[in-house]
């Protein structure tokens, strides 16, 4: 069998947004990815599903492979013909052994390559805010590892006392570190700062000065992955720090949507510098009754509709489904008119090549109905009209239609189940501590599935903000005893994010 290859992919520090495209096509083809602890969950999304995930970082501080153990495991990989994507955290060629593994393939006449990530050090210092060079201040820039190959210190030998210096793996032996410094002729005063968790959500930044800093970042609790900066450069943070003003850094809020909804939702929680914590509370599936759906596209295909209107993304996705399950396409509509409720039912529908006749603004089934009322492109009088949407939904669309003179086919084309893998245990444990700022929920059944499944809602939410999509949720959450914090103005995922970001307006300290 043909040998198979490595990738040896750097990663970057944490957010996924500083995966390069090289990085992103590497895990896409990868038949096995290997990962450690400081690779974001979310860039394993760029892996096929069906893709082996090897974690062979440290589990609570331990080890759980050798570095011996980790290059047989690539090298057994390949030679069983596979394409590896070996993740490592930063840059693979920068204090992260990558080059004692590319030697090892290289040895063994394994085929790999090498794909370059944002080193933490360039992370750090554009989202903490520390230029690393500036004409006036700084010409010179020198990465420093702080812990030898055997544990031991660093050595600082030859090292100048300009410029700036990047310490990496430098908090066990910070005191001891600075002190050497001082003793080399670095000046107790040069401005200096500790980046925790750089580029992530929880990035924390601790500043001070050489003779100030080890104690500070123990006052704080600072603690890895970390690396400081030295030099007069620090002093500009001020100045150019953004990521940790983002209207939500720090802040962890739950995502409670379908996971192949809550993308949006879970990129811009990212963008804004919060941590999103993912519970898909539901799931998709087919109808119970797939005979309903096919009259109705039996119907379509005889152009016996004269519109087809949608109140959901998802009843959008499934509708199209089900045509291209028949090897139909958007020509499948026929001559049919084409309606819709929000923007969001309307990008969906564009993702699908169709440009809705009619958005309702409201996103409600009422805003619809009023919109198709007043509409002068249709006499609703007599108009057949199919309505795709879930099992179980609100028929108000469909008998306000009637009561119009239509006749309204309301087809469920998918239905909602509860996720049976949705698992509680982090969810809880971050209620007990009281580190979880908000929970968000877009629709009445992902609140009815979350008290559900924890039993003890409102009284174990009541250190959370409860945030909701619109009032239809609203109402939901209200039933449910939870009192809402945050209403979106605007049932869209943009609307609830700004809302969130307006609610937790103070920045952390
Ligand atoms: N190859 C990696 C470095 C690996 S050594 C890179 O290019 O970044 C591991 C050290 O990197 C940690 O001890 C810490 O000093 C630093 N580090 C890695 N990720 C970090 C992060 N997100 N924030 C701060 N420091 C980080």
């Amino acid at each position: 069998m043909a040998t198979g290859l490595v990738a040896l992919v750097g990663v970057g520090p944490g957010d996924p947004g500083l995966l390069t495209l090289r990085a992103v096509k590497a895990l896409s083809l990868a038949d096995c990815v290997v990962y450690d602890a400081l690779v974001h969950p979310r860039v394993l999304l760029h892996a096929r599903p069906e893709a082996e995930r090897l974690f062979v970082g440290k589990r609570r501080g331990v080890d759980s492979a050798t570095q011996d153990e980790i290059n047989h495991l690539l090298l057994y990989r390949a030679r069983q013909g596979l394409r590896v994507a070996r993740l490592k955290g930063g840059d693979p060629y920068l204090f992260g052994r990558g080059a004692e593994e590319a030697l090892f393939l290289a040895h063994h006449g394994v085929p790999f390559e090498v794909v370059p990530g944002v080193t933490s050090a360039l992370g750090a210092a554009a989202y903490a805010g520390l230029a690393l060079s500036h004409r006036e201040l700084s010409s010179r820039v020198t990465f420093l590892t702080g812990t030898g190959q055997h544990g031991e210190d660093v050595s600082l030998q030859g090292l100048g006392t300009e410029g700036t210096l990047v310490l990496y793996m430098g908090m066990h032996h910070l005191e001891r570190t600075l002190e050497g410094l001082v003793a080399r002729g670095w000046a107790p005063e040069t401005p200096a700062a500790a980046v925790q968790w750089a580029t992530w959500a929880r990035q924390r930044t601790v500043s001070g000065t050489l003779s100030t800093l080890s104690l500070r970042c123990a006052e704080e609790s600072l603690g890895t992955p970390a690396l400081v900066v030295l030099g007069s450069v620090v002093s500009l943070r001020q100045s150019l720090r953004w990521w940790d003003r983002g209207p939500l850094q720090g802040r962890t809020v739950l995502v409670t949507r379908a996971r192949d909804q809550a993308d949006a939702l879970v990129e811009g929680l990212l963008d804004r510098g919060a941590e999103p914590l993912e519970l898909p509370l539901l799931a998709f599936e087919a109808p119970s009754s797939p005979d309903a759906v096919e009259r109705a596209l039996d119907a379509l295909s005889a152009g016996s509709y004269g519109l087809v209107a949608f109140t959901s993304a998802n009843g959008v996705g499934w509708f199209f489904r089900a045509l291209r399950h028949r090897g139909l396409d958007a020509r499948g509509l026929r001559g049919a008119l084409v309606a819709c409720v929000g923007q969001g039912t309307a990008s969906a529908l564009q993702t699908h090549g169709i440009i809705a006749d009619l958005v309702a603004r409201e996103a409600r089934a009422e805003g619809l109905l009023a919109a198709l009322a007043g509409w002068d492109r249709v006499k609703l009088q007599g108009l057949s009209v199919l309505l795709p949407r879930a099992e179980v939904a609100a028929e108000a669309l469909a008998g306000g239609l009637v009561a119009l003179g239509a006749l309204a086919d309301s087809v469920a084309f998918y239905r909602t189940v509860r996720d049976p893998s949705a698992d509680p245990t982090e969810l809880r444990q971050r209620l007990a501590e009281g580190t979880l700022d908000a929970v968000t929920f877009t629709s009445g059944s992902t609140v009815d599935a979350l008290c559900d499944l924890l039993g003890d809602a409102p009284e174990s939410l009541r250190r959370t903000a409860v945030a909701v999509l619109g009032p239809v949720t609203a109402k939901a959450a209200r039933a449910r005893g939870l009192e809402v914090a945050v209403q979106a103005p605007e049932a869209t995922v943009e609307s609830l994010l700004d809302a969130l970001g307006a609610h937790f307006k103070n920045p952390l300290p």
